[in-house]
C-alpha cells in the first residue's frame, strides 16, 4: 500500500492531498473548473481502499455520465493496479439504482424482468395518452410536469398536488400522470426517474440492503436532483460518509430539476462537513481561463471562489464571424487542419473537439467534416439509439426480452410490412384488453387455434402474424435460453434476427439509395452489441446477499444490454482502437472532459442562450462549461446570418457581445512561438522546424490564410517520428504526415 499511497500523492497539490486524506466523514470539495475535483475523487477512492482498508464493494462512486464512470473505474485500476476495481459499485445514478432493483426490487413488488422506458418511450406514451383524454394540455409539458413531480424527492415541501386547486390543466395533468403511471405499471416498466424513487423506495424500507456501504462519493454535485439527493443519503445511511464535489457555476441541468440548493441542504443536514477549496485550474492556458472567467462573473449572484492558472498565457481566444452556417463549418475544418499542419501533427484529431449547443447544429459540421475526410464521433444527445433503423432493432430485441410489451410489439407488428393496418392493432390491442392479456399473449393464443369470434383477424393476416412474427420471436427466445448456462450470444441472435427479417432488403425498398447509411448504422449497432459482450464484465454485478435470500442473478446479458442503451445518454463505443477523431458532442455532454482544442460554433443569441430556455444565467454558465473544456486553443465563432429562424440577421450571444476585445479577431497566427506555447501547456514535444516546414512553402503568407490547402494537388508524403511519449514513456510508433507539395 506505501508504494500506491505515495503514487497517489505524487499528483496531488497541498489542498488536494489534504481533500484525499480528510477524516471527516462529510467532505465537500467545491471548485471550478480544471482544478481537479474529478481526479481529486478519483485518488480519494484508491485511497480509501487502498489505505484505509474499506473493501472495494463497500464503495458507492456515482458520475454524471457512462463515459465518465468508465474513465474513472480506469483512472481507479491504474491506482490500485489489482483488478479490484471491478468490485467497486460505480456508475450514473441511474444505473446504480438500477442493479440495486435488479437484485433486491422484488421486496417491494418489482418484477426482476422489468424493463426500461427510454425518453422516447415515455414521450410515446404520453402522447398516445393526451390525445386519448383529448387533454388541454401539450405532451411535452405534460412530460416535464410528470418527471418534476418524480425527481423533486423529498426536497420540496410544497406539494404541486395541493398547490394545483380545481382548475382544469392541473386536473389533466394528474388525470395523465395516473394513466401514465398505470400504463408502465402493466407494461412492467421503470422511466428513468421510476428507477430513482423506486430505489428510494426499497431502501427506505430495507436499509439493510446497503448496510455493507462504508462510503458514498459523488462527482458533478451542482447537477444532483431532489430525489438523488435523497438516495445519497440513503446510500450512505450506514456511517454518513460522503464525499461531493462539484462547482455551482457548471451546473446546467435546472432543467431536469437539478437542484444547486442541494449543496445548501448538505450543509445543513451534515453540520461539522469539511469544506475544501481547491484554486489552481491545471486545465486551460491562462488567457482562455482569464476570458471564461470574464463571462461567469457576469453573473453577480454567483458563489465566488479563486481559480488561477499554473499555465503560461497561451494565444488569446478567437472570435470569428462567418457569413453562413455552412462556410462557419468549413472555416472550422479548414482551422483543424491547418493546425494539424503546423503543429507537425503534433496536435491529432482527438486533440480536437467541436462543442454545439443543441444536436440541432451539428447537420453543417458533420457535412463539412465529412467532405474533408476528417473523421469524427458523434457524442451526446445525437440520438443513435432514437434513429429509426435501431429503434426497430431494439424494439425487436426488447419483445424478445419481454413479450409482454406492449408498447413495442405494437411498434413493430407491421414494420416490415405484413399487411396489418393499425385499424386491426387497435381492434387486438382492444381485445387484449378486455381479456386481461397482452399483446403477444393473444396473439400467441390465435396462433395455437383458441380463436376469439370477436375479433376479425383475416385468415391471410393472421397466417403471416402467426406464421412470421409468433414464430420469429418465439424461435429467438428459445435462443435465450442456453441449456447449459453459457451466456447467451448477443450477437448471433441479432444476425439472426436481421437475416429472419431481412432487414437490408427491408431498408432498401423502404429508403432507396439512402439505405446504404442506414445500413452502416445498424451494423454499427451490432459492433457495439459485440463490444458489449467482449468488454467482459467491466463491473461484477452481484451485490451482496442479504438475509441469506437468494437475489435475483443479474446474469441476463439482453436484459443488461437493453438496460445499458436505455441508460447510456448515446452510444458509447470503446476508443482505444479507433483511429484518431475529431469529437463532436453537445455542451452538455461534454461536463467534466477536456481537449487542447475547442472549438464552441454559433455563438449568437438564440442558440446560447437558447431561444427556447427560460433561464439566461444557466445559459451562461453551459457556455462557461463549454470554454473551459480548452487547454491550449479555444475559437468561438457564428454565422452573420442564419437560414433558421427567419433567415435574419445573427447577432452575438450577449454573453460575449461585451468581450469581443479580449478576443482575437481572426485567428491566432501560428508562428513557432504559438505552437511551442501550446506544446508547453499540453506537456508536448514540438515535432523539429525542418520536419513541419519540410515541403511548405518559406514564404510568409497572410495570417488568415497560411498555407491553403488545394485539395486538387497531388500531396507529398513523408514519415517522422511523432516525438510525443506514449504510455510506457517511449516515443510513439512512426505516423503518416501530409504536406501540401512545395510552391
Ligand atoms: P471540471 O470542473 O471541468 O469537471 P475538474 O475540477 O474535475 O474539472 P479534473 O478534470 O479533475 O478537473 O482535472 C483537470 C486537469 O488537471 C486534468 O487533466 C488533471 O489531470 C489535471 N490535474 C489535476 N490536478 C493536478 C495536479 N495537482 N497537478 C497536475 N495536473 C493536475
Ligand atoms: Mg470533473
Amino acid at each position: 500500500p506505501a508504494a500506491t499511497e505515495a503514487e497517489i500523492f505524487k499528483s496531488l497539490n497541498k489542498a488536494q492531498c489534504l481533500a484525499v486524506s480528510s477524516e471527516a466523514p462529510t467532505v465537500a470539495i467545491l471548485a471550478g473548473p480544471g482544478s481537479g475535483k474529478t481526479h481529486t475523487l478519483t485518488s480519494r477512492v484508491a485511497w480509501l481502499i487502498d489505505n484505509v482498508g474499506i473493501q472495494p464493494c463497500d464503495v458507492i462512486v456515482a458520475t454524471f455520465t457512462v463515459k465518465a464512470s468508465n474513465e474513472m473505474r480506469t483512472r481507479i485500476g491504474k491506482a490500485l493496479g489489482d483488478g479490484r476495481e471491478k468490485k467497486i459499485i460505480l456508475g450514473t445514478f441511474h444505473s446504480i439504482a438500477r442493479r440495486y432493483l435488479s437484485a433486491y426490487g422484488q421486496r417491494i413488488g418489482l418484477d426482476p424482468k422489468f424493463g426500461i422506458a427510454d425518453d422516447s418511450d415515455s414521450r410515446g406514451i404520453i402522447t398516445r395518452i393526451c390525445k386519448r383524454l383529448s387533454a388541454p394540455i401539450e405532451p411535452p409539458v405534460a412530460r416535464a410536469w410528470i418527471s418534476k413531480r418524480k425527481a423533486r424527492g423529498t426536497s420540496d415541501e410544497r406539494s404541486i398536488k395541493a398547490k394545483n386547486g380545481q382548475n382544469v390543466e392541473s386536473q389533466a395533468l394528474e388525470q395523465c400522470f395516473q394513466e401514465y403511471q398505470s400504463h408502465l405499471d402493466r407494461s412492467n416498466l421503470l422511466d428513468y426517474d421510476d428507477l430513482l424513487v423506486r430505489c428510494v423506495e426499497l431502501l427506505r424500507k430495507f436499509p439493510h440492503c446497503v448496510s455493507n456501504i462504508q462510503t458514498v462519493l459523488i462527482d458533478e454535485y451542482q447537477d444532483t436532483n431532489g430525489v438523488q439527493y435523497d438516495l445519497m443519503k440513503l446510500f450512505a445511511q450506514q456511517n454518513r460518509r460522503i464525499t461531493v464535489v462539484g462547482d455551482p457555476d457548471q451546473s446546467i441541468y435546472g432543467w431536469r430539476s437539478a437542484e444547486i440548493r442541494n449543496l445548501h441542504r448538505l450543509l445543513h443536514d451534515f453540520p461539522g462537513t469539511d469544506e475544501i477549496s481547491l484554486e489552481e485550474n491545471y486545465r486551460s492556458s491562462s488567457s482562455i481561463l482569464d476570458t471564461s472567467l470574464k463571462v461567469i462573473q457576469q453573473d453577480q449572484d454567483r458563489y465566488k471562489k479563486v481559480l488561477l492558472p499554473v499555465h503560461v498565457k497561451g494565444t488569446r481566444p478567437v472570435l470569428r464571424k462567418l457569413k453562413s452556417s455552412t462556410e462557419e463549418a468549413a472555416w472550422v475544418v479548414s482551422e483543424i487542419k491547418r493546425i494539424r499542419l503546423l503543429s507537425g501533427n503534433m496536435v491529432e484529431f482527438d486533440d480536437i473537439a467541436i462543442l454545439l449547443r443543441s444536436a440541432s447544429l451539428s447537420r453543417h459540421i458533420e457535412s463539412a467534416l465529412g467532405r474533408e475526410g476528417v473523421a469524427y464521433r458523434m457524442v451526446g444527445g445525437f440520438k443513435f439509439y432514437e434513429r429509426v433503423e435501431i429503434k426497430i432493432i431494439l424494439d425487436y430485441m426488447r419483445v424478445i426480452h419481454q413479450p409482454d410489451n406492449n408498447d413495442a410489439f405494437a411498434r413493430i407488428i407491421n414494420v416490415p410490412k405484413r399487411g396489418i393496418g393499425d385499424t386491426t392493432v387497435k381492434s387486438l390491442l382492444e381485445e387484449a384488453e378486455r381479456g386481461s392479456l397482452s399483446l403477444w399473449t393473444l396473439l400467441e393464443k390465435h396462433c395455437r387455434g383458441v380463436r376469439n369470434t370477436k375479433t376479425n383477424i383475416r385468415k391471410q393476416t393472421e397466417q403471416k402474424i402467426s406464421g412470421e412474427l409468433i414464430r420469429l420471436i418465439g424461435n429467438l427466445r428459445r435462443r435465450l435460453r442456453s441449456s447449459d448456462g453459457t451466456p447467451i450470444n448477443l450477437v448471433e441472435i441479432i444476425q439472426q434476427l436481421l437475416r429472419d427479417l431481412q432487414f437490408e432488403k427491408y431498408l432498401e425498398d423502404t429508403y432507396g439509395p439512402e439505405y446504404e447509411s442506414r445500413w452502416a448504422n445498424v451494423q454499427e449497432f451490432v459492433n457495439l452489441a459485440e463490444e458489449f459482450m467482449h468488454q467482459g464484465q467491466l463491473e461484477e454485478e452481484l451485490l451482496p446477499i442479504i438475509d441469506n435470500v437468494q437475489q435475483v442473478p443479474d446474469n441476463d446479458l439482453l436484459a443488461r444490454f437493453l438496460s445499458n442503451v436505455a441508460l447510456a445518454s448515446d452510444k458509447q463505443t470503446q476508443d482505444q482502437e479507433d483511429k484518431p477523431q475529431v469529437t463532436v458532442s453537445t455542451i452538455h455532454a461534454a461536463k467534466g472532459l477536456e481537449w487542447p482544442v475547442v472549438f464552441i460554433p454559433a455563438v449568437y443569441k438564440g442558440s446560447i442562450p437558447h431561444i427556447r430556455a427560460d433561464d439566461q444565467n444557466e445559459e451562461r454558465r453551459l457556455l462557461y462549461v463549454a470554454m473551459t473544456r480548452a487547454k491550449a486553443l479555444l475559437y468561438l465563432s457564428s454565422p452573420l446570418y442564419t437560414a433558421n429562424g427567419g433567415g435574419g440577421c445573427c447577432q452575438l450571444s450577449p454573453f460575449i457581445e461585451d468581450l469581443t476585445s479580449v478576443f482575437l479577431q481572426k485567428g491566432p497566427s501560428f508562428d513557432r512561438p504559438v505552437m511551442s506555447q501550446v506544446a508547453r501547456i499540453l506537456r508536448r514535444v514540438l515535432p523539429s522546424e525542418e520536419v513541419i516546414y519540410k515541403g511548405m512553402p518559406m514564404m510568409a503568407a497572410p495570417e488568415d490564410n497560411l498555407f491553403p490547402i488545394d485539395p486538387n494537388k497531388p500531396q507529398e508524403v513523408s514519415t517522422v517520428v511523432d516525438h510525443r511519449p506514449d504510455q510506457n514513456g517511449g516515443p510513439r510508433k512512426r505516423q503518416k504526415l501530409q504536406h501540401p507539395q512545395k510552391g
